[in-house]
């Protein structure tokens, strides 16, 4: 598969990478677009194939910063899928009872069964992330939670699923844009949020703190990509090719007829 994403040095925040790239793809928008929707049958029928099979599953792991195009992103690569294979899971705030529990523990029960496709929006990094920043919790805390999740995720890769963790890599000039959109358009204005300004104040430590948590969790059984994601039409083909390649790789197999003959059938 050609390199549609963008590979982080070994040191340095994430913004040291351009936003508006777009490795490995030489078109325009409206060339974007048309591969995107010609995968988007591939996509279809391997979701089908997997459903069928019911051996193998698919975590998808969306990290992005706000306005950085999770739910967009959603919505236009899964046009299309059954929605019976496919789970989203959202994860925000911590209520009070899942605050009271370690935090993996309201993450681990979405994990995909078998058979299905399961995107999380947001996840476990939020534990890395903004509970780092906030300093939610103190640094030998979150600094253990590292190898956590490396241990976790491979407990769920050995029991049969396939892990890809997209990171949406947005600038802050194009957060700014976004921002303001939602401000300008009334029909966006419902995902404005005052926490989102806050947030943005805390742009280098963010930049930071994602930089190190995908230097120290992109292992073999769960790659990170980070898909320089400034333009949508981009975002959207680099996660939907390397979806479809991985879903390729795991060629699921509709099963065989089990235990009858089907020219043995008769009725009328
Ligand atoms: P989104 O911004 O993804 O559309 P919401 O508006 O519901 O969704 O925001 C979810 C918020 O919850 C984000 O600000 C996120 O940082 C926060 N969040 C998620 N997980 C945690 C966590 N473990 N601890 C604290 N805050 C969290």
């Amino acid at each position: 598969m050609d390199h549609c994403w963008l590979t982080l040095p070994e040191q340095g925040p994430l913004d040291g990478l351009d936003a508006s790239a777009t490795p490995g793809f030489e078109g325009d928008k409206s060339d974007a677009k048309a591969a995107t929707r010609a995968m988007r049958e591939q996509l279809a029928d391997l979701q089908h194939r997997l459903f069928a099979e019911g051996r193998q599953s698919l975590l998808i792991v969306l990290q992005a910063m706000d306005t950085g195009g999770k739910d967009g992103l959603i919505r236009r690569v899964f046009t299309g899928v059954n929605p019976n294979g496919v789970d989203v899971a959202r994860f925000g705030r911590p209520s009070a009872e899942e605050l009271s529990h370690d935090y993996l523990w309201r993450v681990h029960r979405h994990a995909p069964a078998r058979g299905m496709i399961t995107i999380f929006n947001r996840s476990h990094y939020e534990d890395v992330l903004v509970v780092r920043v906030n300093e939610l919790v103190a640094e030998p805390v979150w600094s253990q939670r590292f190898d956590h999740i490396r241990a976790f995720e491979r407990l769920l890769a050995d029991e049969g699923c396939r892990i890809l963790k997209f990171c949406l890599h947005i600038d802050r000039d194009e957060q700014r844009e976004r921002l303001q959109a939602r401000l300008d358009d009334p029909d966006k204005r419902w995902k404005f949020d005052q926490h989102d300004i806050e947030q943005r104040r805390h742009w280098d430590d963010y930049m930071l703190a994602y930089a190190e948590a995908i230097r120290r969790t992109d292992t073999p059984w769960a790659p990170w990509f980070v898909i320089p994601a400034n333009r949508k039409w981009f975002r959207d083909y680099a996660v939907m090719r390397i979806l479809v390649g991985t879903l390729r790789e795991m060629d699921p197999q509709y099963p065989p007829a089990d235990g009858f003959d089907p020219s043995d059938i008769h009725f009328d």
